[in-house]
């Protein structure tokens, strides 16, 4: 196995047609694809797709912890590296919405470089919190000797960049209350978008589910949470459940 983080589901086909019953109920485990589903065939061959309604780095900070739980630390990084980009690109989005300005307009200009985005999310962060955000150099340097010169870090490391990046993600959530109804709206159209792009498929083979075992609350993935280690706490505790 990976790192990557799995999904337990029934088939939903099956389930509309037994009804809740854990004795007949096969579930199947599935791990989510790029795009953030996760997609299932049961031994009937009946396709059930999972759209998490989470965003984009709320699932990666999960699939993150997974694998740093796992033991592996260099997908731990990685995983986690790009949960702090998909929550930069979040907060861009959202205060562009939140201007009545589409994002769009301007994304194609930073969205190919991760240095560029950076770049927009801390003078976008400066306008509307009046600080600047504080400084990354610290992950920055575990980044590049993971991701660029592909070195092999140990769990300490690992585990302090899972510290700096859940901070650094607390603190974007936190700047996003004020723009609730905004990063609602985001999140609902980027879930629109997975199912649009979906193989036909009868509709009611897709479930929209809340990541309730984890530690989202709202549009919040920290919830009671107040550090990394918790987090990957609360992740043991799903999976000792059978939730995760
Ligand atoms: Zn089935």
């Amino acid at each position: 196995m990976d790192g990557n983080m799995r999904w337990k589901t029934p088939c939903v086909q099956c389930f509309d047609e037994l009804g809740f019953d854990t004795k007949k109920m096969s579930f199947l485990m599935g791990e989510f694809d790029e795009e953030g589903r996760v997609r299932l065939v049961c031994e009937k061959q009946h396709n059930t797709v999972v759209i998490v309604d989470a965003t984009r780095h709320q699932i990666l900070l999960t699939s993150g912890g997974t694998a740093f739980l796992s033991g592996f630390a260099n997908e731990a990084v990685a995983m986690l590296n790009t949960a702090l980009e998909r929550a930069y690109e979040h907060f861009i989005r959202v205060v562009c919405r939140a201007k009545g300005i589409d994002a769009k307009l301007a994304w194609p200009q930073v969205g190919a470089q991760s240095e560029r985005q950076f770049g927009a999310f801390v003078f976008l962060y400066l306008l509307t919190e009046g600080v600047a955000p504080p400084q990354a150099s610290e992950l920055a340097a575990i980044r590049n000797r993971v991701v660029h010169k592909g070195e092999i870090v140990n769990d300490r490391v690992a585990r302090t960049f899972g510290e700096e990046v859940f901070k650094r993600i607390q603190l974007i959530e936190t700047a996003l209350h004020k723009y609730a109804d905004q990063a609602r709206a985001e999140l609902e159209e980027q879930l629109v978008a997975q199912e649009a792009s979906l193989p036909a498929m009868p509709t009611s083979a897709v479930a929209r589910v809340k990541m309730t075992s984890l530690e989202v609350s709202g549009d919040q993935v920290i919830g009671k949470v107040k550090s990394f280690g918790d987090f990957v706490e609360s992740l043991k505790d799903a999976r000792l459940k059978g939730m995760a």
